[in-house]
């Protein structure tokens, strides 16, 4: 591995050096090889900015980016442009921060540098500027350190360990050592998985609070959303323990033998106000992953889903274990009692809770799982965000979910670096430049110009280049699997 331990100067040239040696093994991967001139002075001028400080645009500024970070923000008329800097023209375009996928899956085991490369590219090309990965493996302590030195393009990386799970915690014991061996690697984060007794639950939270380390996941049923927000957990995923905590008679999901079926019919939506205001109160934020549900518990048959377009840009045996996980969980569904009404039942009061926590207040964070089932890396996101909009949220509400939100879930839960997710001077320049307004419709969001990552600009043309390297590598894998 390559140390960077010397001047500006010579990461400088380190990277240049890298660009060109990498060039050689990836040529079948999305991205080309990097030019060395990672951070340019740019100025963008007569742009309209979405600053998502709050819910408004700023008309005709000019926006000037240095070192990776946004110098200046002002009005066009008023800001001179350096002399040093590259002009965009930003008439008719608008610059918002950009996005953030909070729940994502990097595999675990050892994936090639291409496979990483694929994967971090998909990001980048639907403008998604930071991820937290929730399934942990040891080399990504690595990654984290060759995406943040642009070694590697990519979003900013935040990892979380290797999970805490029935299987890895099965008592306290394993739980304590777990949590000193993840502070120990250097993880920004634990993962909760189900499966932890209540016992072992605490035991790990005890100790994940001496060491100064926040978790976030699932809620294992034997705790409970109520305790585990008591406990001080950061965020909850997938909207785990609501409905559960919101049955009628509490016997009916706990009772070994009854039925997801049965549970569903059990929900009360009357407490979801309250888990809400809850919620809100202890300021645990909320990483919903909506489009996963729809896609496990929805009508769309795994051929439909199989089909959407992005699934042009996943491997064909991805896609292909996709389909046989959704055969498979269509089976299971009837064993659960899960007829098609109870579905539709479960996915519509899953948007109740969702839109009950926006309306308290309580702080959202985007997320989508991918690659998790039809889940293709960045694409997913928006469908993750048409989603919230259908549930009842404001478009304000979901762009906030995905930018501003999370530099200060950043700052303020994993006390590191939250300087992104406005568009301010200051801070990183994490940014999309886009053809139309996405607080006036948020398939503007897919109407890009291009990508700022940490200052270097991604085109729409370097992105559009990629994807289809990427789809014609696949569709030739489809080919020769046909034969
Ligand atoms: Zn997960």
């Amino acid at each position: 591995m390559t140390r960077h331990n010397g001047s500006r100067g010579r990461a400088a040239l380190s990277l240049a050096v890298l660009a060109v040696a990498m060039s050689v093994p990836q040529q079948a991967s999305a991205q080309a090889a990097r030019p060395a001139t990672i951070q340019a002075t740019v100025a963008i001028t007569n742009v309209t900015v979405i600053p998502m400080d709050r819910e408004r645009t700023l008309a005709d500024q000019t926006v000037i980016i240095r070192g990776g970070r946004i110098e200046t923000v002002g009005d066009a008329a008023r800001t001179s442009v350096p002399a040093d800097a590259t002009r965009m023209d930003g008439r008719g375009k608008f610059l918002m921060p950009g996005l953030a996928e909070m729940h994502a899956h990097v595999p675990p085991g050892n994936p090639t540098d291409e496979q990483l490369n694929d994967i971090m590219f998909l990001y980048v090309a639907n403008g998604v500027t930071t991820i937290r990965g929730m399934l942990g493996a040891p080399y990504q302590i690595e990654l984290r350190r060759r995406l943040a030195s642009g070694e590697l393009l990519g979003p900013r990386f935040f990892a979380a360990a290797p999970s805490l799970n029935g299987n890895s915690a099965p008592n306290p014991a394993a739980a304590v050592a777990a949590v000193r061996a993840a502070k120990a690697a250097g993880y920004d984060l634990m993962k909760i998985h189900p499966g932890l007794s209540l016992e072992t639950w605490d035991a790990a939270v005890a100790e994940l609070k001496a060491q100064g380390m926040t978790f976030a996941g699932h809620v294992p049923a034997a705790v409970g959303v109520v305790h585990a927000m008591q406990s001080g957990i950061a965020t909850i995923d997938h909207v785990d323990g609501y409905l559960e905590a919101s049955v009628r008679d509490s016997s009916v999901h706990r009772t070994p033998g009854s039925t997801m079926g049965e549970m569903i019919e059990s929900i009360d939506n009357v407490k979801f106000r309250e888990l809400a205001e809850m919620t809100a109160r202890l300021g645990v934020w909320n990483v919903p992953t909506m489009y996963l549900w729809e896609n496990f518990y929805g009508n769309r048959s795994p051929e439909e889903l199989g089909a959407l377009p992005e699934m042009r840009y996943a491997h064909p045996d991805q896609v292909n274990a996709w389909k046989s996980q959704r055969r498979n969980r269509s089976l299971g569904d009837a064993n659960q009692g899960l007829t098609p009404e109870r579905r539709e039942r479960y996915l519509l009061l899953r948007r109740e809770m969702l839109k009950a926590l926006a309306d308290a207040g309580a702080p959202l964070l985007m997320g989508t799982d991918s690659p998790q089932m039809f889940n293709v890396p960045g694409f997913a996101l928006h469908r993750e965000l048409q989603v919230a909009r259908a549930a009842g949220l404001s478009r304000y509400q979901v762009l906030e979910s995905g930018t501003r939100n999370v530099g200060r879930y950043v700052a303020s839960s994993l006390k590191q670096d939250g300087a992104f997710g406005t568009v301010a001077a200051g801070q990183w320049a994490d940014l999309v430049l886009l053809d139309g307004n996405p607080l006036e419709d948020l398939e503007n969001l897919t109407r890009r110009s291009g990508v700022f990552v940490r200052g270097r600009w991604v085109s729409a043309a370097e992105i559009t280049e990629g994807l289809n390297r990427l789809a014609a590598k696949y569709a030739a894998l489809r080919q020769g699997g046909d034969e």
